[in-house]
């Protein structure tokens, strides 16, 4: 399984971050500190995991015909990933999110989907070939709902894995789960996709059997710095996860699963998975940033010795 391949597709946004005291009040202005433009977007963030993990990794996605588009396709490709499926389309420009950091910790976020948009069904079916010849599917919900659909039904037709990581949270047609072999929501969408509210083991247990009934083979829920919950063959446990001193979580959802995704097809199990997808998480909380805070293999396994 070691040459396997795996494909992603999703997002790719540029993060305007700036730092401020409080978040404006209506007509006011203020002065903000360390204004930095960020690589993010959930798609990208999980592609360059994956790629820095070891992961060989195809990335289908849209930037606008613009200079941080093509300086960050260009980093993908420098991050070992197959860029061939990075379209840049002319009617949009390249996806950003504009975040306020408070002093507090709060951010305060408004994302243009810009060339994201454009990532719907008929562009996905021109690179069905790449997704079938993939050994799995990794998607999040950051570009059109039925190129997300069109990607899934091709890869299972084709006998693939297709995982979804539900992000950001928002209600799902039963088509969709249906052609899932697994699932990663954190705890907030895990309730608003099965309308149990997770707060505990027992919850969690029942949330995910709602996904199973509608065809999820795994769940996997993750929840913050207490670990990640399983359920797998009629079998249910928390997978602890690392202390460590959170610094900016921003992006360990990410981190997650582009590390799980590669250790999976590494052909380790689902518990080994978890657990060195667990690790490179913890070290991406301890850093600022998306893209930033991602570790590489070497990291990891020096963190895991
Ligand atoms: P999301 O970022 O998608 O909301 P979570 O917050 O559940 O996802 O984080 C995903 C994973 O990242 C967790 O299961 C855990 O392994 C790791 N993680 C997140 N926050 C922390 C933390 N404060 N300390 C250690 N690990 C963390």
């Amino acid at each position: 399984m070691h040459n396997s391949t795996l494909t992603i597709l999703g997002s790719i946004n540029a993060d305007h971050l700036i730092q401020v005291s409080h978040f404006p009040q209506p007509g006011e202005t203020l002065s903000g500190r360390n204004y930095q433009v960020v690589y993010g977007g959930k798609g990208a963030n999980q592609a360059v995991a994956a790629a820095r993990l070891g992961a060989k990794v195809n990335f289908i996605a849209c930037v606008g015909n613009d200079d941080i588009g093509r300086e960050m396709k260009k980093s993908f490709a420098q991050e070992g990933m197959n860029t061939a499926a990075i379209s840049e389309v002319t009617q949009a420009r390249t996806g950003i999110a504009m975040i306020q950091v408070a002093d507090s910790g709060e951010n305060s976020i408004v994302i243009s989907a810009g060339a994201n948009a454009y990532l719907n069904a008929d562009r996905v079916q021109s690179f069905a070939h790449i997704i079938e010849q993939s050994d799995a599917l990794l998607m999040q919900l950051e570009t059109p709902l039925d190129g997300v659909l069109c990607a899934a039904k091709l890869a299972k037709q084709a006998g693939k894995q297709v995982v979804l990581n539900p992000a950001p949270a928002q209600p799902l047609p039963d088509e969709l789960l249906g052609q899932l072999t697994m699932i990663t929501p954190n705890e907030t969408e895990a309730e608003i996709l099965t309308g149990v509210k997770v707060v505990d083991y027992q919850s969690a247990v029942q949330s995910a059997q709602v996904f199973h009934q509608k065809g999820v083979e795994m769940v996997l829920i993750t929840l913050g710095a207490k670990g990640v919950f399983v359920s797998h063959q009629n079998q249910q446990e928390i997978v602890q996860g690392f202390v460590v001193q959170a610094t900016d979580t921003t992006a360990a959802g990410d981190t997650f699963n582009g590390a799980l995704m590669t250790a999976l097809l590494e052909g380790k199990s689902l518990n080994q998975a978890i657990h060195f997808a667990q690790a490179a998480a913890a070290i991406s909380v301890t850093r600022l940033g998306a893209q930033t805070s991602i570790p590489t293999r070497q990291e990891t396994l020096d963190f895991l010795a």
